[in-house]
């Protein structure tokens, strides 16, 4: 199934070098090759998720969460979010990043220049760490409770094959690397996650505690970079924000 994939990618990219060279277009219908990969996405991802949903290898977590969380967006993005994990809007809501920190991503995904939509958003543990009860606020998910769910995301990137992603957080790049270290060092680096560039940066919750210019600059600037790296056009205001 992964090689099918993978020729139709190839097929899709060579439509598209015919296209740009060639006074004779191709006559193959790009829109129906881009739908036939979505279906393709979707009918691998489904069976995913309904394993995620009935997921029972972190007891402690079956028994706390109201339901896991699983990822939202476009299945052929061609940018993907990982945050660390759902924290209590994301269990009540079946949804990543629909909190405060959400609305933020929200906003900085739209500075982009793209829709939330349009990117898919996921985190590397699927579900709420359990906090004992009664007690308010959410806490980072542990070492253990990221290798055990690792696999999920491991085969949701493999599935959706972005052509970036972006770790938001130590948290999150410690689930995905396995290393931590300061986000001073870490941040505005290519790293690579299996073939796929991967950017980190700041976890929105960061820039809730830390609202200056100067931080939200520093996210911009690993934003910058990821939109270059998508080739994607940059204006001149987009380039100056936070300066
Ligand atoms: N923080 C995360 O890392 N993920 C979410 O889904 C929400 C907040």
């Amino acid at each position: 199934m992964a090689d099918f994939f993978q020729a139709l990618d190839q097929t899709l990219a060579v439509l598209d070098r015919l296209r740009m060279e060639s006074d004779h277009p191709p006559r193959a219908s790009r829109a129906a090759l881009v739908r036939l990969r979505e279906q393709g996405k979707s009918e691998r991802l489904e069976p995913l998720r309904r394993r995620v949903a009935v997921c029972s290898r972190c007891p402690h977590l079956v028994s706390s969460r109201t339901q896991t969380v699983f990822g939202v967006g476009n299945l052929d993005a061609q940018l993907m979010f990982i945050g660390e994990a759902p924290g209590a809007d994301e269990d009540r809501q079946g949804e990543p990043f629909v909190g405060r920190a959400g609305q933020l991503l929200t906003k900085i995904i739209a500075a982009m220049g793209f829709s939330r939509e349009e990117v898919y958003i996921a985190n590397v543990l699927k579900c709420r760490p359990d906090m004992p009860k009664g007690s308010p606020g959410n806490r980072p998910p542990t070492p253990g409770e990221m290798a055990t769910c690792l696999p999920y995301l491991t085969e949701q990137i493999e599935i959706i094959r972005p052509r970036v992603l972006v770790a938001l957080g130590a948290t999150a790049v410690e689930g995905l690397l396995g290393r931590r270290e300061p986000m001073g060092k870490m941040r505005g680096r290519w790293q690579t996650y299996g073939e796929t560039p991967l950017m980190i940066t700041f976890h929105p919750s960061y820039l809730l505690r830390n609202q200056s210019n100067t931080e939200k600059r520093k996210v911009w600037e690993d934003m910058l970079l990821v939109l270059e790296k998508l080739e994607q056009p940059i204006s001149a205001k987009q380039r100056n924000y936070f300066l």
